[in-house]
């Protein structure tokens, strides 16, 4: 009697163990699959997604939802980085353009005018504004193609708005006694930006036969600050000119710029290990740190350009 119910309950343990077995693994390909659900390949992308063939894994597939696009925000994915490298410092940017002159500049600098508050209040909002845009092109993209196009003008615009937002700042800390000069360059500045910015909204010159002319005006938008520098050197003087602006970080600036544009040209480093860097270290994730990093150059220069001024330091 007692050797059976030793059975029995052995045969019920047996049952028991492969019950429950068998439940972990059901659960445990329901969260895989839902893993998977999330994440695509590149093959699995419709055409209009496959950009980098390098990033082979990690990508969130067409959502046709906006709250997917949102929920992309909290499971991690090849845009993750892209995301947050330029929504945190763009929320730091909000927070410096609200902070910043009113609380750290003026008080040490009572002589500070409405003319220095606005244009280092300028170059704050252009750097949210690029930020910011990018960060929401890098999480709405995966909507679709439509979507993907009308995030993608807003990122160039937000672009724009930086290298806008960045120059003026510097022509008035470097001309701040020499209106005319100010406003050349200013003109100049604006009439490049407005260039771009039809470049950018106008659909033919989105088509592959107008890529180089969109590239060229590019290009030319951001050496044309060379233009004030070297007109400055040329009636300032080298010690002149240092004695206006904060050349060191300027230079540092376009290296940061320069450096992340060619890493980012060249997709390195996907293209030396495809596959290696889907998650981390792609040349997109480079690239945006390196954006940061010019931008943070660039705040640097302004402010201490600023504190020049009111150091009374100009020859
Ligand atoms: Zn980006």
């Amino acid at each position: 009697m007692s050797i059976t119910a030793t059975r029995r309950r052995n045969q019920e343990n047996v049952c028991c163990k492969t019950t429950t077995s068998i439940k972990v693994e059901a659960l445990k390909s329901k969260a895989t699959l839902r893993k998977k659900k999330l994440l695509h390949d590149f093959h699995e992308l419709p055409d209009w997604q496959r950009d980098n063939d390098k990033i082979l894994t990690g990508y969130v597939r067409e959502t046709l939802s906006w709250k997917k696009c949102l929920y992309s925000l909290f499971y991690w994915n090849n845009e993750t980085v892209n995301i947050y490298t330029h929504l945190v410092p763009a929320i730091v940017y909000f927070v410096f353009g609200v902070t910043l002159t009113n609380y750290f500049l003026i008080p040490v600098f009572p002589s500070t005018t409405w003319s220095d508050y606005t244009v280092i209040n300028i170059f704050l909002m252009g750097a949210f504004l690029c930020l910011m845009c990018s960060s929401c092109f890098h999480c709405m993209k995966q909507h679709s193609e439509k979507q993907s196009d009308f995030w993608s003008k807003l990122d160039y615009l937000g672009i724009i708005s930086l290298i806008s937002c960045s120059m003026i700042p510097i022509i008035y800390f470097g001309y701040f006694d020499h209106v005319s000069y100010f406003s050349l360059f200013t003109i100049v500045t604006l009439v490049l930006a407005t260039f771009c910015t039809i470049c950018v909204l106008h659909d033919k010159f989105n088509t592959s036969t107008f890529r180089p002319f969109r590239a060229m005006f590019f290009i030319l938008f951001g050496f044309s600050g060379l233009l004030p520098l070297t007109t400055g050197l040329f009636k300032f003087g080298l010690q002149g000119v240092l004695n206006r602006i904060r050349v060191s970080f300027v230079f540092w600036e376009a290296l940061f710029y320069i450096s992340g544009a060619l890493i980012y040209g060249f997709r390195i480093p996907e293209t030396l290990a495809p596959g290696k860097f889907d998650f981390f270290g792609s040349s997109h994730q480079i690239f945006h740190i390196m954006v940061v990093l010019g931008s943070v150059c660039h705040l640097k220069a302004i402010i201490d350009s600023y504190k020049l001024m009111h150091s009374h330091f100009h020859s």
